[in-house]
C-alpha cells in the first residue's frame, strides 16, 4: 500500500514548474499520470494507486515537499486523514480510569491529531476525507474496542476535557494581564491554592508577558489542573522545567488520575517514567503518517521504543537499539584545553560565584542546576558576553555558543549557513541530514516550529570551527529520537574535533548521555547560586541529586535511570550509601 504525502506548506509550484509532474515515469509513460495538477487549486496530486513508488519525484522536488512511504496492507484504515497526500493516523492512544497514560514518539508522528480526536475537536473520518462517516459509523468502527464506550461519551457531549498545550510561548500572545487574572478566569476560588501546589505563588501578580519559559510551562500547567475534567491532556509539560519542578509537576499530575483519565506526551525519559502507569508509542514517518502501539506497561514500553523492537506488533522501529552506562566513565586523560579562574558576578539581586576549573580535550561538561541559579550567566561569561566582576576568562579559543532561547531572522535556513567560520563540508557529511536540516532547507527561519528552530540552532554551533562548544538546554522541543542524535553529535563532534564541550541541560537521562564531568549549581534561585568546579560524574551526581533528595535506580535491560519512589527500600538504601546515581559500580 502506498502512502504519498505532499507537504504544502512547502511545495512552491509557480517556482519549480511541476517537476513532480514531469519527471514522475508514470507521467511519462503516456498512460493515466500518477501525479496531475489539481484544477481547484493548481497544486500537484499524487494518485497513490497509480504511484509505482520509484521515489523520483522525492528526488527531484527542490523543496522536499514529498514524502513517498510503502505500509503493509494489514495496517488497515486510517483512523483520520486531513485531505489527498495528507498526514493519516493509524489507531490511537485512549485513556484509562485512574491511569497516566504516557505517549512516547516522534514529534509530528500524529499525537496532537490524537489529542484533536480524543476531545472531540475533530472526528474521525476514518480516511474518507471526502465524504466524512457520522459518529454512528465512528462508534461502529470501534466497536468491541475501549474506544466504542469513550466515542459514545464524546458524541454524546459528555466527556470534558482539559489541555495544556505544547506551544505555552503562546500564551503571552493571547493574553494580557497578570497570572492571577488569567487564573481567576478558569476558577477564582482555587488561584491560590492551585499556585501555592505548583510553585507560583510568589509571580501571581506579575504580567503574564514578563514570565520566563519554566514560569510560563507552570502557569499552563496550574490552568490546566484548575479545571474540574474527565479526562486531563498535558503536551510536554517538562519544556523549561528544572529537574526539581519536573518531578513536582509530575506528582502533581499524577494526583489526578483519581478523578479520571490523564494523558501526557512526554520526551524526557525519567520523567515519563515516573509519572505514567502505562504508555502507547507512536511512530511512523513524521509529517506522513502515524501508527500508534498497543498498551503496554511503563517499564516494558520505553525499554521496547529503546531497544527499537515493538514485540507485540512484531515492528522495528529503531536500526540499533540504545543504551545507558550504569558505571561513571573513568578518569580522563588528555592535555588541559581550557582553564577559568573563579568567577564573581552580581546581578542586582542575583549573585554568582564560580568555582575555577580546567578542561581537557575531547571533553564534555555536563551543567545541572534548577532554574534561576545562573547557569546561563556562566554559560554566557565562558562565552564572553557577560563580563565577570571578579575574575577573568582569558582564552585565544574561539567559542561557538547556542544560546538557550533562539528566534532567527525571516531567511531561507540555508542563508543561517553561508555565515562565516561554518565547516561546510562537515555540516553537509555528518549534520545536515542526521538533524533533518535537509528537509527545511529552503524554509523560512522565522517560521520554523520549536523543535525545527532548536535542530538549526544546534546545527550552526556545531558546524562553526571552534574549541569550545556551549550549548544551552539543546534538549528542548526536540523528541527521544533527536535528542539522543544530538547527544551523539555533540560527542562526536567534541571527540574527533579533539575540542570540548559544556552543555546545560534539565533532562537526566541526556546528562548521564552525553557528559564526561559535571558542574553542579547549587544555592537559592533568584538569588543566589555557586557553580563548582568540574566534578567526575558519581560525585556531580551525587552532590547535585542530594540536594533534590532524588535516588535512581537503573533499569536492568537497558540501563536507563529511573526515579526511586520517595521512601521506598532502594530509596532508603542509596540515600544512606550516599549513592544517589551511580549503583552498579
Ligand atoms: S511537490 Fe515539489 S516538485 Fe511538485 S510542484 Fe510542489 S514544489 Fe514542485
Ligand atoms: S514516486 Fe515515482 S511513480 Fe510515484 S509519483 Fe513519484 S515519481 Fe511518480
Amino acid at each position: 500500500m502506498r502512502v504519498a504525502v505532499i507537504d504544502y506548506n512547502k511545495c512552491k509550484p509557480e517556482k519549480c514548474g511541476y517537476l513532480c509532474a514531469s519527471t514522475c515515469p508514470v507521467n511519462r509513460s503516456g498512460g493515466d499520470p500518477a501525479v496531475e495538477v489539481s484544477e481547484e487549486d493548481n497544486r500537484p496530486r499524487i494518485s497513490e494507486p497509480l504511484c509505482i513508488g520509484c521515489g523520483i519525484c522525492v528526488k527531484k522536488c527542490p523543496f522536499g515537499a514529498i514524502t513517498i512511504v510503502n505500509l503493509p496492507e494489514e495496517v488497515g484504515t486510517p483512523v483520520h486523514q486531513y485531505g489527498p497526500n495528507a498526514f493519516r493516523l493509524y489507531g490511537l492512544p485512549y485513556p484509562r480510569k485512574g491511569k497516566v497514560v504516557g505517549i512516547i514518539g516522534r514529534n509530528g508522528a500524529g499525537k496532537s491529531t490524537a489529542v484533536r480526536i480524543l476531545s472531540g475537536i475533530v472526528r474521525p473520518n476514518l480516511g474518507r476525507y471526502d465524504d466524512p462517516p457520522d459518529w454512528d459509523e465512528v462508534i461502529d468502527h470501534f466497536k468491541g474496542t475501549e474506544l466504542q464506550a469513550y466515542f459514545e461519551r464524546v458524541r454524546d457531549g459528555k466527556v470534558k476535557l482539559s489541555y495544556k498545550p505544547q506551544e505555552i510561548e503562546a500564551i503571552p500572545r493571547m493574553f494580557s494581564g497578570t497570572v492571577r487574572e488569567l487564573l481567576s478566569r478558569i476558577d477564582s476560588e482555587k488561584v491560590e491554592d492551585v499556585a501555592e501546589r505548583v510553585g507560583i505563588a510568589h509571580i501571581l501578580d506579575r504580567q503574564v508577558c514578563k514570565l520566563s519559559g519554566g514560569e510560563l510551562q507552570l502557569l499552563a500547567v496550574a490552568a490546566a489542573i484548575m479545571k474540574e475534567a474527565d479526562i486531563y491532556f498535558f503536551d510536554e509539560p517538562s519544556s523549561y522545567l528544572d529537574v526539581k519542578q519536573r518531578l513536582r509537576a509530575a506528582q502533581i499530575i499524577r494526583s489526578l488520575a483519581g478523578k479520571g483519565g490523564v494523558m501526557v506526551v512526554e520526551h524526557d525519559l525519567a520523567v515519563l517514567d515516573y509519572l505514567s502507569d502505562g504508555v502507547f508509542i507512536v511512530y511512523g514517518v513524521p509529517g506522513a503518517y502515524g501508527m500508534v502501539s498497543g498498551y503496554k506497561s511503563v517499564r516494558e514500553g520505553i525499554n521496547q521504543f529503546l531497544d527499537g523492537v515493538l514485540r507485540e506488533e512484531n515492528m522495528r522501529i529503531r536500526e540499533e537499539p540504545v543504551r545507558f552506562e550504569v558505571r561513571p566513565p573513568g578518569d580522563w586523560q588528555g592535555k588541559v584545553l581550557f582553564e577559568y579562574p573563579s568567577l564573581k558576578k552580581d546581578l542586582g539581586g542575583f549573585y554568582l560565584e564560580v568555582e575555577g576549573g580546567a578542561v581537557r580535550e575531547g571533553e564534555i561538561i555536563g551543567i545541572l542546576g534548577q532554574n534561576g541559579i545562573g547557569k546561563t550567566t556562566f554559560v554566557r561569561m565562558l562565552a564572553g558576553e557577560i563580563e565577570p566582576d571578579e575574575g577573568k576568562v582569558e582564552t585565544e579559543l574561539k567559542i561557538s555558543y547556542k544560546p538557550q532561547y533562539i528566534s532567527f531572522p525571516d531567511v531561507p535556513v540555508s542563508q543561517l549557513f553561508m555565515e562565516e567560520g561554518i565547516d561546510l563540508p562537515f555540516f553537509e557529511s555528518e549534520v545536515k541530514r542526521q538533524l533533518e536540516i535537509d528537509k527545511i532547507w529552503e524554509n523560512s527561519a522565522a517560521e520554523l516550529s520549536g523543535g525545527e528552530r532548536q535542530r538549526v540552532a544546534v546545527a550552526l554551533c556545531l558546524s562553526r570551527e571552534a574549541d569550545i562548544y556551549l550549548l544551552d538546554e539543546p534538549s528542548a522541543f526536540l523528541d527521544v529520537d533527536q535528542r539522543l542524535t544530538v547527544s551523539k553529535l555533540i560527542k562526536k563532534v567534541v571527540a574527533s574535533r579533539k575540542k570540548l564541550g559544556f552543555v546545560v541541560e534539565h533532562d537526566i537521562v541526556m546528562v548521564d548521555y552525553v557528559s564526561d564531568r559535571l558542574i553542579v549549581f547549587s544555592g537559592e534561585p533568584g538569588k543566589r547560586g555557586k557553580a563548582s568546579a568540574p566534578l567526575p560524574m558519581r560525585e556531580g551526581m551525587n552532590s547535585f541529586l542530594k540536594e533534590l533528595g532524588i535516588t535512581f535506580r537503573r533499569d536492568p535491560h537497558t540501563g536507563r535511570p529511573r526515579v526511586n519512589k520517595p521512601g521506598s527500600q532502594k530509596d532508603v538504601e542509596q540515600k544512606k550509601s550516599g549513592e544517589y546515581y551511580y549503583t552498579g559500580a
